[in-house]
């Protein structure tokens, strides 16, 4: 049976697609350095302890566990610190996918899936936020998705390689049972933040801007939950495995919401005042981005099971109430 090999495997999006490939009857298995994924959230999966930028290891490993399709979910994920240690992910998410690509090469595994993000864009300058917006990032993280997105291009063109690159909006949310969920150390998503100011754990809760030229003056984003965006991740390997033509498809549900609307639509669910303080902007953060998923429909026929804000709160709350310090208890 062949394998699909989950870079990254033990982390937020990568334990989801794993856990989600496996119910389907997949072969699938971690690769993950564990240096910021979980043991635990691999739920019992097989899981290979390595990294992804000793190439050796990495082309035995395709070539012993007869992988013949990798997920790629391993990078460096905070555009904060993007912008202060560019060094760090030009490495980890440009130079390690690129050793990661070429181990594939030698070991003849050329089908893609590339966790890729709608911070490949940039400023927003249409309201339509479809796959055709100008890619122009505005931080160091969205360039190193951006260039591994051009590598996969040209590696496709030139030594037949088959991808799906995935443009993700905002992954929220965790898996329905509890069991698996977002657990970064530090976290700096607003859902866990605004669950954990809830719960008492988190009093410095701030809001960066009321000055956005939005209803309420904070920042709208585009919140898909995270098994929604796993499943799209399974369509767009049926996609390729039928012919389907390499390219990239944005993953949101289209439908925005504000920071304090975010806020509002935590109490509810909790049931608890969520104390928070109002502060200046943060850097390089767009006032809207709402994306545009028509294609991901259209050519994938994908569509969301999990896609109502209040959803995607009850299963991150259920995560967080039952695991306050995430996998270690
Ligand atoms: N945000 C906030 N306070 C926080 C974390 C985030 O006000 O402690 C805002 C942030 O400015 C953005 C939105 O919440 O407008 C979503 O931020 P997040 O970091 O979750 O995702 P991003 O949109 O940066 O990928």
């Amino acid at each position: 049976m062949s394998t699909i090999l989950v870079a990254g495997g033990a982390g937020y999006i990568g334990s989801h697609c794993l856990w989600l490939l496996r119910q389907r009857g997949y072969h699938a298995i971690a690769f993950d350095n564990l240096s910021e994924g979980h043991r635990a959230a691999v739920l019992g999966a097989p899981l290979i302890e390595g990294d992804l930028a000793d190439r050796a290891f990495v082309v035995k490993t395709l070539r012993e566990q007869k992988v013949d399709a990798v997920f790629h979910f391993a990078a460096s994920c905070y555009v904060g610190e993007s912008v202060t240690d560019p060094a760090k992910y030009y490495a980890n998410n440009v130079a390690t996918t690129l050793t990661l690509l070429e181990a594939m090469r030698e070991a003849g595994v050329k089908t893609f899936i590339f966790s890729s993000t709608c911070a490949t864009y940039g400023e927003p300058v249409q309201d339509r936020m479809d796959e055709s917006h100008p890619q122009q990032p505005i931080n160091p993280y969205g360039w190193t998705k951006l260039m591994v997105e051009r590598m996969l291009a040209d590696y496709s063109r030139a030594y037949g390689f088959q991808y799906v690159a995935l443009r993700y909006f905002n992954a929220a949310g965790a898996h329905p049972d509890g069991t698996i969920g977002e657990d970064h150390d530090p976290e700096t998503h607003l859902i866990p933040l605004v669950i954990r100011a809830g719960q008492g754990l988190n009093p410095n809760l701030k809001v960066f801007g009321d000055d956005y030229p939005t209803p309420d003056g904070t920042c709208i984003r585009d919140y898909i939950h995270i098994l929604d965006l796993a499943e799209a991740h399974l369509l767009g390997l049926e996609y390729l495995r039928k012919g389907g033509p390499s390219t990239a498809f944005n993953l949101g549900n289209g439908a925005g919401y504000s920071v304090l609307e975010v806020i509002r639509a935590c109490e509810k669910v909790m049931g608890k005042k969520v104390p928070y303080q109002m502060v200046g902007r943060r850097a390089g953060d767009p006032a809207r981005l709402v994306g545009d998923a028509r294609k991901a429909h259209s050519t994938l026929g994908w569509t969301q099971r999990f896609g109502d804000l209040s959803t995607i709160i009850q299963s991150a709350w259920k995560w967080h109430e039952s695991h306050p310090r995430g996998f270690d208890g």
